[in-house]
């Protein structure tokens, strides 16, 4: 049986806590396609072919994992995908109420869809695409948070 998870976000950019997210979901997933969502209303500092750009490169050894662009309801996603489930990651107990609303929600529009959680690693519990935006645009390293391949756009 091939199962299939949709792993949404915003990724603005992808950050090492993501990449982990991703890793995890594999040991229970065969395929992990990232849905790289186009989020208008978060005013992303990326466009969405650049977000997208990134997460593809980074991920460009593993064909298991997939990335496509999406603006519509993530349940249709899922079931374009043919995806068993929703992967998300928790960072802290305030990353919870917004991810409960959400698969609740979810599991309203498509009883089917189950979603799933995995717990940032201790390391990455504490980065977040909005400070790896802060830090980079003030100065600050934060080449081992994020991919390699963020690099060279987050410096343009
Ligand atoms: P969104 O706009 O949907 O919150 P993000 O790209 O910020 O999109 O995050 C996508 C998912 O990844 C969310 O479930 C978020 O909790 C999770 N996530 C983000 N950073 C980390 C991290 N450092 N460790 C674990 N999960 C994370």
């Amino acid at each position: 049986m091939n199962r299939t998870a949709i792993y949404p976000g915003t990724f603005d950019p992808i950050t090492l806590g993501h990449v982990d997210v991703v890793r995890r979901g594999l040991k229970v997933f065969d395929r992990v396609v990232i849905g790289v969502a186009e989020n208008p209303n978060k005013k992303p500092m990326f466009d969405l072919d650049t977000r997208l750009a990134m997460v593809r490169q980074t991920f460009v050894a593993d064909d298991r994992i997939e990335a496509v662009a999406f603006s519509g309801l993530l349940i249709d996603l899922a079931r374009q995908q043919k995806a068993n489930a929703i992967l998300r990651g928790l960072r802290a107990a305030s990353d919870f109420e917004y991810e409960f609303q959400m698969a609740t929600m979810n599991r309203r529009l498509e009883e089917k869809i189950e979603t799933v959680f995995v717990m940032a690693r201790e390391d990455y519990t504490f980065v977040s695409s909005r400070f790896i935006r802060e830090i980079s645009s003030m100065g600050g390293d934060v080449s081992e948070l994020v991919p390699q391949v963020v690099m060279p756009f987050l410096k343009r």
